[in-house]
């Protein structure tokens, strides 16, 4: 039996309905749905009831309550949407050699880049890759994170994707008070020792399959774009993995437009990420389909690249999430909130269209959204509590 609690006198609950009724597009700021004066009951799994503190059900008066003195305010759990969780090895040297005037291919030439973290994480034991993703977990766990998607991709290898996957399970049993969602991202770049035609192979017959039957990934991504994949062998994996009964995300015109964003589109995959370089073509289909375009406006920071077009996307119609993208080479932090400072300040993204892009639509892009980034009765009763009285003041204070 689970017990049951409340909170009560929470400065506002914000449940984010509107948001869910509007189908995470075209939204103005009141659409946060915001109860002032606001309480809670819940068990350990499932939200029971919401609504003003005045209005709580007789029954509910007797239950384990926390006042909170409408000092803090409720939310959905932030859902960090994009991230590759699982890897080993430090880049800061060659960071700093980047910012003293090295360039991306000086550091390549050398054996640097993703090679030294592909290196670093085949040498790696699962113990020591799991020590270190929970690491990352718990800092994230720390930033209101309480449902993360974690990808593959620093293998390049059969044998180190499979581990890196199972990493992600065990995370799982250690932090049951995190949801992880687990992305075999195999074609994330050309492995340096073995032929690509070679590694398509590999992914297409033998990787993808025993990730299928060994249910060690929801989710296929592929990394199309200029020196990564193409379009047409990213559709192909993408096809192959959706025939194996995996859902699909795409990391697409990032760097150049190579039209990944349509593909992602025709093929209804769940994101299509990145975005920097979408054309109107791409947004157009965005905004007629449910696709959701996942913006990662602390690779564009960390690389001091243009921003992804999320006005356009969001006046279009389209569903934008927001998400960290940590990962060793372009955007080492796992600060969710300093990313919605960012969507705010560089992106122009109104109060609601931020507040989706870390809940509700964030839940889009992770197939969970009938039962996470809403406060509604019968949804995960993952929220958290702020220490603020009011949502905006977690992406006001940068970096915090
Ligand atoms: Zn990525």
């Amino acid at each position: 039996m689970t017990t049951i609690q409340a909170f009560t006198h929470a400065s506002f609950i914000y449940t984010g309905e509107n948001i869910v009724q509007k189908d995470g597009r075209h939204l103005n700021v009141n659409d946060v749905s915001a109860i002032e004066d606001g309480a809670i009951v819940f068990n350990s799994k499932k939200i029971i009831w919401v609504g003003k503190t005045e209005e709580l059900p007789i029954k509910y008066k007797k239950v384990k309550t926390t006042d909170l003195k409408n000092k803090k305010a409720i939310m959905p759990g932030l859902i960090d949407s994009h991230t590759h969780l699982v890897f080993a090895g430090s880049r800061a040297s060659e960071f700093a050699r980047r910012c003293a005037g090295a360039t991306y291919q000086e550091i390549a030439n050398e054996g640097g880049g993703i090679l030294t973290t592909v290196k670093a994480t085949r040498e790696a034991s699962v113990e020591k890759l799991f020590e270190l993703a929970l690491k990352r977990a718990l800092i994230s766990y720390r930033y209101g994170v309480r449902t993360i998607e974690c990808k593959s991709g620093y293998g390049l290898d059969h044998d180190t994707e499979m581990k890196c996957l199972t990493v992600i399970q065990h995370l799982r049993k250690a932090l049951p008070q995190m949801t992880f969602v687990s992305t075999y991202l195999g074609a994330h770049a050309i492995p340096h020792d073995q032929k690509k035609s070679r590694y398509l192979d590999d992914i297409l017959h033998k990787t993808l399959p025993m990730v299928a039957q060994k249910k060690l990934a929801e989710f296929c991504d592929v990394f199309i774009d200029e020196g990564y994949f193409s379009l047409a062998e990213g559709e192909r994996i993408l096809r192959t993995a959706k025939k194996l009964g995996l859902k699909l995300k795409v990391h697409a015109d990032e760097m150049q437009n190579t039209e990944s964003t349509k593909l992602a589109c025709k093929l209804h995959a769940h994101s299509a990420d990145h975005l920097l370089k979408v054309s109107d073509k791409g947004i157009a289909a965005l905004a007629v389909g449910n696709t959701v375009a996942t913006l990662l406006p602390g690779t564009a920071f960390y690389l001091k690249m243009d921003y992804a077009p999320a006005r356009k996307i969001l006046d279009a119609g389209g569903r934008v999430a927001v998400a960290t993208d940590f990962n060793p080479g372009s955007c080492y932090s796992l600060n969710l909130p300093l990313m919605m400072n960012f969507s705010a300040l560089y992106m122009q993204m109104n109060l609601a269209e931020i507040f989706a892009s870390v809940t509700s639509n964030a839940a889009s892009a992770l197939g969970l959204e009938s039962s996470k980034g809403s406060i509604k009765r019968g949804y995960d009763s993952d929220f958290v509590v702020l220490p603020y009285e009011r949502f905006e003041e977690i992406y006001y204070r940068m970096g915090w």
